[in-house]
């Protein structure tokens, strides 16, 4: 059997940048499928789900979809710090119920969900581009035209791999990570752990969600280190390293695997009928590699253009290329800088991690903040490169303002 549908846009991909696009061009106006080749949405969590209430505000997340965090604590092999807010501003959020309830959003508004639809091939005009895709679903070969597509794969990129647009990924983190029941857990705490015994190039963390379930992970950053982080993860914990240990008694309850892009904004991410967003774009913070709040951010941006160029008759890339000026303008060189920052800490020995905690400790809350969420204001970095009463803080904001 064989299936053929027509939609003004059809979005690959049902992770968070896929429903936030179908969301946005239903919203205004046009005609949406969103497929996901999963049984459901979120059925498999690549992610730890860290990121930042501002933003889940800002998205109309509901507040019973995320653990509120105030606290964030660091541990390298001989220093330890905390840095305490007043309020929280960090959180870590229920991914599957976010993720759910960003595609029923969606839905709200008119979108046509396919879960079970595994996108396979792409269809081309005469002139090349892309005007659908086909793919395997519940009824047998499934085919889509559209006048645009969204690629919201994220890490396989599939569609514009099948365009022939993108290669393999060179640089990207892997991932694993445990949800667990735990004995002892301080809900909003929470843990980077950094050092050659967590990760040789990258960190360990612990992630609480509330309930007493926390998020134990480790991330390694590839080509750097061979390092797999799912053995690494099962060492940390059998040995119960450093703050492992204070949770007591742990109860596996899911294990989650993921790869995330790491090489910069090196895609072009819009071409004649064709949008990429989220991960398949590159779009994610290289510092602790978070990228779901860019990925609803920008997936919502996408959205808009599509339906603007779909009411206009225009969809080649010229008309779509908004969408890039808009998100290029906005974290371009919050990624470059964060991508400096990245490159020092991947080459820190457990020394000069010691050391590093001691600079991470004279920084203000909100300082702290805006540095992890590579949120680097230019004022703002000059006034801490220049005028920080710490000489290793102003050179630590100098490297990230590009001064050597
Ligand atoms: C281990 C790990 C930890 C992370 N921790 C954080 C964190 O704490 N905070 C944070 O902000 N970010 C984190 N990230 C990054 C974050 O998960 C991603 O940036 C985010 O998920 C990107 O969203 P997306 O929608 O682009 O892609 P995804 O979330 O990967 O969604 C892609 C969707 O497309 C579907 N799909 C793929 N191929 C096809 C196909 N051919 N046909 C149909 N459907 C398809 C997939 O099943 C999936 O549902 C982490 C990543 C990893 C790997």
């Amino acid at each position: 059997m064989s299936e053929e549908h027509n939609y003004d846009l059809v979005v690959v991909g049902g992770g968070p940048a896929g429903s936030s696009a179908a969301f946005a061009a239903a919203t205004n106006g046009i005609k949406v499928a969103l497929l996901e080749k999963e049984e459901s949405i979120a059925e498999t969590v690549r992610t730890s789900g860290v990121t930042w209430i501002q933003n889940i505000k800002e998205f109309g997340i509901p507040d019973d979809c995320f653990n509120p965090i105030k606290n964030f604590s660091f541990c390298s092999p001989n220093n330890e710090v905390t840095i305490s807010d007043v309020v929280p501003r960090a959180a870590v959020l229920d991914v599957r119920k976010t993720y759910r309830w960003l595609a029923n959003e969606a839905k709200k508004q008119g979108v046509d969900i396919f879960v079970k639809m595994n996108i396979k091939n792409i269809i081309k005009n005469k002139n090349g581009d892309i005007i659908g895709v086909k793919g395997i679903g519940s009824n047998g070969e499934t085919t889509f035209h559209s006048k645009v597509v969204i690629d919201a794969t994220g890490f396989p990129s599939t569609v514009c791999k099948a365009m022939g647009f993108a290669t393999q990924w060179e640089r990207f983190g892997a991932g694993a990570e445990y949800e667990v029941k735990a004995e002892n857990v301080d809900e909003d705490t929470w843990w980077l752990m950094v050092g050659q015994e967590y990760s040789p190039a990258g960190y360990a963390w612990i992630f609480p969600l509330g309930n007493n379930i926390v998020r134990i992970g480790v991330g390694v950053g590839k080509p750097e280190s061979n390092v797999d982080p799912t053995q690494r993860l099962k060492e940390i914990m059998e040995k119960k390293l450093g703050p492992i240990k204070k949770l007591g008694e742990l109860t596996e309850i899911e294990f989650h695997y993921g790869l995330i892009p790491n090489d910069g904004l090196s895609r072009k991410t819009v071409f004649n009928n064709l949008i990429l967003v989220g991960d398949s774009a590159g779009q994610a913070n290289p510092l602790v590699l978070e990228g779901i709040r860019y990925a609803i951010k920008f997936g919502r941006v996408a959205g808009k253009v599509v339906a603007d160029a779909v009411k206009s008759g225009k969809t080649d890339e010229k008309s779509l290329y908004p969408y890039e000026e808009n998100w290029r303008k906005e974290i371009e060189s919050k990624i470059n800088s964060a991508g400096k920052v990245q490159d020092r800490w991947i080459g820190l020995t457990d020394d000069e991690w010691d050391k590093e905690l001691d600079i991470i400790k004279e920084l203000k809350s909100e300082e702290f903040i805006d540095f992890i969420k590579a949120d680097f204001g230019l004022s703002n970095m000059i006034k801490l490169a220049t005028h920080h009463p710490k000489l290793a803080v102003r050179q630590l904001f100098n490297l990230v303002k590009g001064k050597k």
